[in-house]
C-alpha cells in the first residue's frame, strides 16, 4: 500500500472514530459493543452506530498517474506494448498460458462462447442468481439460456441439478463464480467431461478466488473477467479471457479483432468474422498498477470477511453464504448472507436494511429471479429467434424454466460489497453489533 493511501484510509478510521465517540483501541470497541447492543436502533431515533464511511474505491495509488500519463505522452493510445504487457502478466497472476484482453467482462464472454461454438439453436447452462451479462451473452448468440436452480446454501449453480437439464441442444456450460465465491467445479467439470460440453467460467466477480489452489477462471476451457469500475480489479471498463488451449485463445482473439489472425496480430489477414472489443493502452496501464495491490487487499477482505462471518454465524436468523469443501480461496466482491425475519420478530427484509442503513452500513438486496425478468420473453418471442428455435419449443422452455430455490433466495439475500471489506476488524464489529442491535429491538423495529 502506498503512503498516501494509508494517509487517507487512517484519515477515515479516525473521522469515523471522532463522531462516533468510539476509541480506536481494540479492547474499548469490544467494551462499546457489548455496553451499546441494546442501545436504540437509529431507525428508532437512536444514535446511528457507524457514521465513518468506506473506503473509497477505485483506489488511486502512487505511480498511477504516471503510468496514464505516459500512455497519454507517448500517444500510444492503441494496442501495444501495455495491453501486451498486461496480457502476459494477467496469465501468470491466473497461473494459464494465455491471455487476451478485451473492453469489458461481458465482451470477454461472449468472446468465449463463440470460441467454442455456441451458436443459433444451442443451449448454455446457466444459473439463474448473476448480473444480466451471464444471460445476454447467450442470448447475442441467439442460443438459449438454460437456467439450473441455485444452491441457497453458497448463492452458486446447484451442480448437482445440472444432468437433468443437459438436451441434444446443449452446446456448453456456463457456470458463474457469484459474488467471488467459487461455484462447485468438481461437479461441473465431471458432469462437462462426460457429456463432452465445453466450459466458459464467469470470474467476472471472481479475481484470485481459488478452487482446490487452482485460480478459478482457469479451470474450464476458458474463463471471462471483468475490470469494470465495481470489480476487484478495475479500470473503468475491461476485461479478459483466460485459457491454456491456444486453439481457443487464437479463436478469442481472432474474434475480438475483426477476425485477425494471432500469429499476424496488425495485419490485414482475416480468418474468421468478429467484431471489434479490444482494450486501450491507457484500461492496461492502470490495470498493471492495480495489479500491484490486488493480492493485498484481496487478502485484507478475506481477513475481514473471516472475522465478520465469526459473528453472523452466532446471529440466529444470519447465514452467510457456505463454501464448497474445494473452496479453497473466496474474492469477496460481495459479502452476501441470508436473512430469516422469522428470527426477527417477522421484521421484513426490506425494513431490516432500512434500519441497517440507518446504522450506516450499507447494504443491497441482490438480484430478482433473472429467469422471470419480462425482456426474456420478449426476446425469445421476437422475429430473430422465431426464426431459429420454433414456438411450441420457446412456449415449453418458458413452461420449464421455474427455479423454486434460487425465487427463495432472491426473498432472502442481502448483500455488502467488496469496498466495506477493504476497511479494519473494528468496520467489521460495527457491522455486526448493528445487526445484533436490530435484532434485540426487532418488533419495534417492525411496527415503526
Ligand atoms: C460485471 C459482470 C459481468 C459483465 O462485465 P462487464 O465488464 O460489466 O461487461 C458479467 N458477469 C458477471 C457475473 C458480472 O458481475
Amino acid at each position: 500500500m502506498s503512503a498516501k493511501d494509508m494517509t487517507r484510509r487512517r484519515f477515515l478510521r479516525t473521522t469515523a472514530a471522532g463522531t462516533t465517540g468510539i476509541s480506536l483501541a481494540g479492547p474499548t470497541i469490544f467494551a462499546a459493543a457489548a455496553a451499546s447492543e441494546s442501545a436504540k436502533p437509529a431507525i428508532l431515533g437512536g444514535k446511528p452506530l457507524r457514521t465513518g464511511k468506506s473506503p473509497s474505491w477505485p483506489v488511486i495509488g502512487e505511480g498511477d498517474d504516471e503510468a496514464w500519463t505516459n500512455v497519454f505522452h507517448a500517444r500510444k493510445w492503441f494496442n501495444d506494448t501495455v495491453v501486451q504487457e498486461f496480457e502476459a502478466k494477467y496469465a501468470a497472476l491466473t497461473g494459464t498460458k494465455f491471455c487476451v484482453a478485451t473492453n469489458g467482462g461481458t465482451t470477454a464472454l461472449q468472446t468465449s462462447l463463440v470460441a467454442v461454438g455456441v451458436g443459433p439453436g444451442d443451449e448454455v447452462l446457466v444459473p439463474p442468481y448473476t448480473f444480466v451479462a451471464t444471460v445476454n451473452v447467450v442470448l447475442l448468440q441467439f442460443a438459449i439460456p438454460v437456467f439450473v436452480d441455485t444452491d441457497r446454501q453458497t448463492f452458486q449453480i446447484d451442480a448437482k441439478k445440472l444432468e437433468e437439464k443437459i438436451t441434444d441442444r446443449t452446446r456448453c456450460i456456463l457456470p458463474v463464480h457469484l459474488g467471488g465465491n467459487p461455484a462447485d467445479m468438481d461437479t461441473i467439470l465431471a458432469v462437462a467431461k462426460k457429456r463432452n460440453l465445453p466450459v466458459v467460467e464467469d470470474a467476472c466477480q471472481a479475481h484470485l478466488a481459488e478452487w482446490r489452489g487452482k485460480k478459478v477462471g482457469s479451470l474450464g476451457d476458458t474463463g471471462g473477467f471483468s475490470f469494470q469500475v465495481t470489480k476487484n480489479l478495475c479500470s473503468g471498463e475491461g476485461g479478459a479471457i483466460i485459457s491454456n488451449n491456444e486453439q481457443l485463445i487464437d479463436r478469442c482473439f481472432s474474434f475480438h479483432t475483426n477476425g485477425r489472425e494471432r500469429s499476424k496480430a496488425g495485419s490485414f489477414s482475416y480468418q474468421h468474422s468478429g467484431t471489434n472489443v479490444r482494450m486501450t493502452e491507457f484500461q492496461a496501464a492502470l490495470l498493471l498498477r492495480g495489479m500491484t495491490r490486488v493480492e493485498k487487499q484481496s487478502q485484507t477482505r478475506s481477513e475481514n470477511a473471516a472475522h465478520l462471518t465469526a459473528q453472523l454465524e452466532k446471529i440466529p436468523g444470519i447465514s452467510p453464504a457456505k463454501m464448497y469443501d474445494g473452496a479453497t480461496r473466496n474474492a469477496y466482491h460481495l459479502y452476501m448472507f441470508r436473512y430469516d425475519k422469522d428470527q426477527f420478530a417477522g421484521l421484513t427484509r426490506d425494513k431490516f436494511m432500512r434500519a441497517l442503513s440507518a446504522e450506516g452500513i450499507s447494504c443491497m438486496k441482490g438480484y430478482s429471479p433473472l429467469n422471470k425478468e419480462p425482456f426474456l420473453k420478449d426476446t425469445l418471442y421476437s422475429r430473430g429467434y422465431l426464426n431459429v428455435f420454433p414456438r411450441d419449443y420457446v412456449d415449453k422452455y418458458f413452461k420449464n424454466s421455474e427455479c423454486p430455490e434460487n425465487d427463495r433466495l432472491c426473498e432472502e439475500a442481502v448483500w455488502f460489497t467488496q469496498t466495506m471489506f477493504l476497511g479494519t476488524k473494528s468496520d467489521m464489529d460495527q457491522i455486526a453489533e448493528a445487526i445484533r442491535r436490530i435484532q434485540a429491538n426487532a418488533a419495534a423495529v417492525a411496527k415503526a
